[in-house]
C-alpha cells in the first residue's frame, strides 16, 4: 500500500509543523521529473498486476475460518536481499509486498509484462497460481505440513474478509482496545507491524478529530433487526473519548456500522498499471479508462458481506473511501457531534487553509486530464466543460506549477493542485532532516496517499542510471474487487490491457461529463447494479451520452459497438496471425468470462457469495452471516479457488467456462 518508508514516523501533530516542507520538496521534484522525462517518446507498453491475499486460518476442529495475524512472517523472509528471494522470488519472477492488515501479502510479477507479446498474456495466470504456491509452501516450509492436522494457513483471494470486526475474527483473540486506531471492533493486532501503518491509523483519526465511521446499508430480509435503529450490538465503552461517538450520529441507523481504517484498508482488490507510449498517450489512456470504472466496479462485484452483516450492495468501494477520511468537519461541511472541534486536531492557526473538500482522500476522480496534443498544444477531443464537479485546489501548488515551468497546462496543473490539496498523513523524522533530497519521497507521500480511481504516475525525477530503463507514463486502473481464482483475476487484467491497447489504437472518443461518471459511481455500488441498472455512456462517433446497461456498454447493442468486440477486433487484427490455437483460446475464455458477467448469464462473485448465505440452513433470514456460515463459506470459495469443487466451479461459471476450468484443471494448479 503505497509507499514504505523506513525510518520514525512523526504523529500528526509533530508532522503538521512540515506540512509546508513535504509540499514544497514534492513540488520541486514534480518540477523536475516533467522537466526530465516530458519528451519521452515509444515507450513499451508495459504493464503488471497487483493481487492482495487474506491468509486465513482454517481451524477444521472447531469449524472455524479465522484472519491469520501469525504468519506475516512470510513477508520478511522473502524481502528483498534475502536468501529466499534468491531462490523462491526471483527464478518465478514474483515480488510480495506488504500491505495494510497484518493478514495480508500484496504480491506482483517481479518486472512487468509485455503488452506486445501473446505469450506474456498467458504468463500473466501462471505468474499468480506461482504466487498462491510460493505463500503455501512458505508456510509449510516453516511450520510443518499442517495439510493432515485440523489447522491450516492459505492465501485467498477475497475482498472482504465476511466476519471482520465480528467477536473473535482473528486466529488469535485480541481485545479491541489499541491505540491506533480506538475501535470498538479491530484491535490493532491486525496492523502491519511497521510503525508507518498504526501510525497512518492513529493520524488519520487524530485529523479529522474522531474515528472514522462507516456505514454501508443493511440488507433488509426479513427477520432483520428494525432499519429504523442503530445495530443494537454497538458495545458501550468507556475507555477512550470517541467511545460515545456513534451515540452521537456516527452510527446511522440500517446500517452496519464500522469504526476503523481497517474495514477499509483491511480490503484487497486488483489493481492494474500501464505504461503509455509518451505523456500524451498517457492522458489520452487515463481520460479514456476514467468512464469504464464505475463499469468494471460494478462488473467485478464480490463484496455482499461486511462485519458479519449482508449488505445491501455489492462492493467494497465505499468502505474504503470513509474508512481513510481524514477531513476535520469544517472540511466535510457538518456539524461536529458534540464535544468535538470543527477543526479536529488541525492546528488552529491553520484554519484559514482548511476549505470545503467534497471528497474523501480515497474517492473517485475529480477531473480528467485532457487528451493534450503538447506539439500543437490543444485538447482533441476533451472540452473543459466535462470537467464539471468542483475541484478544490492548493492555490500556492497551482501557482508554481504554472510559473515555474512550461511543462504544466492548466488542465494538468489543476489536477496536482487538487491532489495537494492534502496533508501528508505520515512524515518520518528522517526525511524532513535529510538534506537535498535523492528520490520521491515528498512527492509519493501526497501522491500515493490519494487513493483514487485511477492514479496519473508520472516518472522519477531522480533516476541512477539511464532515464529510458526508468518506467515512464503509466495510469494505475484501481476500481476491480479482486476474484477469488486465478483465472478470474487474470481475465480481469487481461480484458483491461487489451481494451486499452485498442483505445490507442482505434482512439475512440469516451468522454461525457465528469460528473455522469460520478452518478455511476454510486449506481455500481447498488445490489445488483450489473443486471438492474443503467450508466450514463458515451455513444461511439457521436456526441451524444446516455443510460445503458452495462450488458450494452460491454457487449454492444444495434447503435453501438461494445468494449467486448471492439477488444476482439483488436485481437483478430493483432494476434491472429502470430498466436497458436492454444493461446487465442485461453485469450477467448478470459473474454467470455466478462462478457457473461454482463450479459447475467453467469453471475458475479457478489452475488454468488448472497446466494451461497442465504440458502444456507443456518441462516436466519436475520442478515446476521455467523460464523458457521462464513467456515462454510470460506470452505467453498478456497474450493473455487484450487478448482477442486467442480459442482461450485460450474455454479459461479456456467457449464462452458466452469467445464474449461475443470479440463485445465492440471495445468493451471
Ligand atoms: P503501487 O502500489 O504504487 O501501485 P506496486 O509496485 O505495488 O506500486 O505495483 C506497480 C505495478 O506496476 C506492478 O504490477 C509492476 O509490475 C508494474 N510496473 C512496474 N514497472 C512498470 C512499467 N514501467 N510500466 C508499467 N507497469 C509497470
Ligand atoms: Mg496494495
Ligand atoms: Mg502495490
Ligand atoms: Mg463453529
Ligand atoms: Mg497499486
Ligand atoms: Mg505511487
Amino acid at each position: 500500500m503505497g509507499l514504505l518508508s523506513l525510518g520514525t514516523p512523526l504523529s500528526f501533530t509533530e508532522g503538521e509543523k512540515h506540512v509546508e516542507h513535504v509540499h514544497t520538496r514534492g513540488i520541486a521534484d514534480l518540477i523536475k521529473s516533467f522537466k526530465i522525462n516530458y519528451d519521452r517518446s515509444n515507450e513499451k507498453f508495459l504493464w503488471g498486476d497487483e493481487l492482495e491475499y487474506m491468509l486465513i486460518n482454517f481451524n477444521r476442529e472447531k469449524k472455524t475460518a479465522t484472519l491469520d495475524v501469525e504468519h506475516d512472517y512470510i513477508l520478511s523472509n522473502f524481502d528483498e536481499g534475502t536468501e529466499k528471494y534468491k531462490t523462491k522470488c526471483v527464478p518465478n519472477d514474483i515480488l510480495y509486498h506488504p500491505e495494510y492488515g497484518r493478514f495480508m501479502v500484496e504480491a506482483t510479477p517481479l518486472r512487468p509484462y509485455d503488452g506486445d507479446s501473446i505469450s506474456d498474456f498467458l504468463y500473466v495466470e501462471k505468474n499468480m497460481a506461482a504466487r498462491r504456491k510460493i505463500m503455501i509452501d512458505e508456510i509449510i516450509d516453516v511450520d510443518g505440513d499442517t495439510t493432515n492436522t485440523h489447522q491450516e494457513v492459505i492465501p485467498l483471494s477475497i475482498t472482504a474478509f465476511p466476519i471482520m470486526g465480528t467477536k473473535e475474527f482473528t486466529n488469535k483473540v485480541y481485545e479491541a482496545n489499541g491505540q491506533a486506531s480506538h475501535s470498538l471492533f479491530l484491535p490493532d493486532q491486525i496492523i502491519n507491524r511497521h510503525a508507518r501503518f498504526p501510525t497512518l491509523t492513529k493520524n488519520i483519526r487524530t485529523r479529522r478529530g474522531s474515528k472514522v465511521a462507516i456505514n454501508v446499508p443493511i440488507y433488509p430480509d426479513t427477520h432483520t433487526q428494525p432499519l429504523d435503529e442503530i445495530d443494537h450490538n454497538i458495545p458501550k465503552r468507556d475507555l477512550f473519548f470517541e467511545d460515545s461517538e456513534p451515540f452521537l450520529g456516527a452510527a446511522k441507523p440500517g446500517h452496519i456500522y464500522m469504526d476503523s481504517m481497517g474495514f477499509g484498508m483491511g480490503c484487497s482488490c486488483l489493481q492494474v498499471t500501464m505504461q503509455a507510449p509518451n505523456i500524451d498517450a498517457s492522458r489520452y489512456l487515463y481520460d479514456s479508462l476514467l468512464p469504464i470504472t464505475p463499469i468494471l466496479l460494478s462488473l467485478s462485484a464480490a463484496t455482499p458481506i461486511f462485519k458479519g452483516t449482508l449488505a445491501d450492495q455489492d462492493v467494497r468501494w465505499n468502505v474504503i473511501s470513509n474508512a481513510v477520511d481524514d477531513r476535520t468537519p469544517l472540511e466535510r461541511d457538518v456539524k461536529p457531534m458534540e464535544n468535538h472541534q470543527d477543526i479536529g486536531g488541525v492546528r488552529p492557526d491553520r484554519r484559514d487553509n482548511l476549505q470545503p473538500i467534497d471528497k474523501s482522500r480515497y474517492d473517485s476522480i475529480s477531473s480528467y486530464l485532457g487528451d493534450y496534443d503538447h506539439e500543437t498544444k490543444s485538447y482533441k477531443n476533451f472540452k473543459k466543460s466535462f470537467n464539471d464537479l468542483p475541484l478544490p485546489i492548493n492555490q500556492s501548488v497551482l501557482d508554481r506549477l504554472t510559473k515555474e515551468s512550461d511543462y504544466f497546462d492548466e488542465v494538468m496543473a489543476q489536477h496536482f493542485a487538487h491532489l495537494f490539496i492534502r496533508d501528508p498523513l505520515v512524515v518520518f523524522s528522517e526525511k524532513i532532516t535529510d538534506g537535498d533530497s535523492y528520490n520521491d519521497d515528498h512527492f509519493q507521500n501526497i501522491q500515493s496517499t490519494n487513493w483514487q480511481t485511477l492514479r496519473f504516475k508520472p516518472p522519477t525525477a531522480h533516476h541512477h542510471g539511464c532515464l529510458s530503463d526508468t518506467p515512464g507514463w503509466r495510469v494505475e486502473f484501481r476500481p476491480l474487487e479482486i476474484q477469488i481464482t486465478d483465472f478470474e483475476n487474470a481475465a480481469y487484467s487481461v480484458f483491461l490491457i487489451l481494451l486499452s491497447k485498442a483505445i490507442l489504437k482505434y482512439k475512440p472518443n469516451f468522454y461525457i461529463p465528469i460528473s455522469l461518471i460520478d452518478e455511476n459511481m454510486i449506481t455500481a455500488h447498488k445490489r445488483n447494479s450489473l443486471g438492474d441498472d443503467k450508466f450514463w455512456y458515451r455513444f461511439k462517433d457521436s456526441n451524444d451520452w446516455d443510460r445503458l446497461s452495462i450488458n450494452e456498454i460491454i457487449n454492444g447493442n444495434s447503435q453501438f459497438i461494445g468494449l467486448i468486440p471492439l477488444v476482439e477486433k483488436y485481437v483478430s487484427l493483432t494476434f491472429n496471425d502470430v498466436a497458436d490455437a492454444q493461446q487465442l483460446e485461453a485469450v477467448s475464455f478470459y473474454l467470455k468470462l466478462i462478457a457473461y458477467r454482463a450479459s447475467g448469464k453467469i453471475p458475479t462473485l457478489a452475488s454468488y457469495i448472497r446466494q451461497f448465505v442465504m440458502q444456507h440452513p443456518d441462516y436466519k433470514h436475520d442478515s446476521i452471516v455467523s460464523h458457521d456460515i462464513n467456515y462454510d463459506l470460506l470452505c467453498h470459495l478456497r474450493g473455487i479457488g484450487d478448482y477442486r469443487d467442480e459442482k461450485a466451479l460450474v455454479g459461479l461459471f456456467g457449464e462452458e467456462i466452469g467445464e474449461y476450468l475443470i479440463n485445465n484443471r492440471k495445468k493451471r494448479r
